[in-house]
């Protein structure tokens, strides 16, 4: 068995093509909940979603989130509706009251449903229908994402990284506010003084997020501070890290980032925004897969290959690539 971390993009490219060379059967991939969001009642797991999407072959992979070809006339009639009552759109967070109220796992990022400020396609917004109900029915979000994984005929054990509520908080130069609403709905755009993954204090990852590190453990080309700071924010996964084989693959080519806001978070995080920042937030990981253009000196091993992503054949490249950097530091890969 090797694990893969995950956000909601690199890892998912990463496997997209990847099935030779790593078995998904054998192959878990441990999602980051940081991001989630309760909207309208709903929760939303981006990316537990991208995965579970990816996997069961109805991802958009023009966008990397969302289902493709997916329709949109729940949240048109939504922002129609609020518009006819003028009732204003943009993240409408509920009372501080009712963060703390309702269901624990959606603690500290509950927004109203009126002109949701993220959009859900309708057979997307099912998904987040079935989940929430089970969470009601008393189901573990473990428990609704392996149902769920089940109705999408999908083989990879699919792991939230906790059932726990870890809300990744970003104070900024206007107040704090949900990673979501900093970067769907306001791009990235202000001044970042400190990041805060509230409740990973209490948080506690899974049993199977514990069985499933006790192998080696790949990180995808992720954003080290949104995607792997909820997960290292609780002392046992950073402490399982910390005892088994690492692999990280780069989201950098020295500076250049392939997309996303990871560069703007390492910097205002206390890390340079590139593979040698990353290599400083990873203390963790043994070796690193960078791409061939990338000429960062490493104290660790490293492995180099093209690492653009987008097509099978790239997932398959990188991932002979992460194969040969675990054997490399000498873990045992089925
Ligand atoms: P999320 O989408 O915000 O949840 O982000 P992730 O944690 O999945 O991070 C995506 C990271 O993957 C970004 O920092 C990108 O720079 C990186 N990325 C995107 N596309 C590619 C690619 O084709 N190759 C590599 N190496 N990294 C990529």
């Amino acid at each position: 068995m090797v694990t893969f971390l995950a956000g909601g993009t690199g890892t998912p490219k990463l496997l997209y093509g990847a099935d030779g060379v790593f078995d998904p059967a054998e192959t878990p991939v441990v999602c980051n909940t940081g991001d989630d969001v309760e909207l309208g009642g709903l929760l939303v797991c981006p990316d537990v979603d991208t995965t579970l999407f990816a996997d069961g072959d109805r991802l958009d992979r023009e966008t990397w989130w969302g289902i493709a070809d997916d329709t949109t006339e729940t949240h048109e009639e939504l922002h129609a509706l609020a518009d006819a009552a003028g009732l204003e759109s943009g993240p409408r967070y509920l009372s501080d009251d009712a963060q703390t109220a309702g269901r624990d796992i959606a603690r500290w990022r509950r927004f109203s449903g009126v002109a949701e400020f993220m959009e859900l396609g309708d057979r997307d917004r099912a998904i987040h229908v079935t989940r929430t109900s089970l969470l009601d029915e008393g189901y573990t979000l473990t428990e609704a994402t392996e149902t769920l994984a089940n109705a999408l005929d999908i083989e990879r054990p699919v792991l939230p990284m906790s059932d726990d509520p870890v809300a990744t908080i970003i104070h900024t130069d206007e107040g704090p506010m949900h990673f979501q609403e900093f970067w769907v709905h306001r791009r990235a755009d202000p001044e970042i003084e400190r990041v805060e993954f509230r409740g990973a204090e209490t948080a506690t990852p899974t049993d199977a997020v514990h069985d499933a590190l006790d192998g080696p453990v790949v990180i995808g080309p992720s954003n080290p501070v949104t995607s792997l700071g909820p997960m290292v924010a609780m002392d046992t996964f950073r402490e399982a890290l910390e005892s088994t084989p690492v692999v990280a693959v780069s989201p950098f080519v020295e500076d250049r980032v392939f997309s996303g806001p990871a560069a703007k978070l390492l910097a205002a995080t206390g890390y340079e925004p590139s593979t040698a920042g990353v290599a400083d937030a990873y203390p963790y990981a043994d070796a690193f897969v960078l791409d061939e253009a990338d000429g960062t000196d490493f104290d660790r091993p490293v492995v180099r290959t093209d690492t653009e992503l987008g097509d099978p054949e790239d997932g398959a490249r990188v991932c002979r690539a992460v194969r040969e950097a675990l054997e490399t530091i000498g873990a045992e890969v089925p």
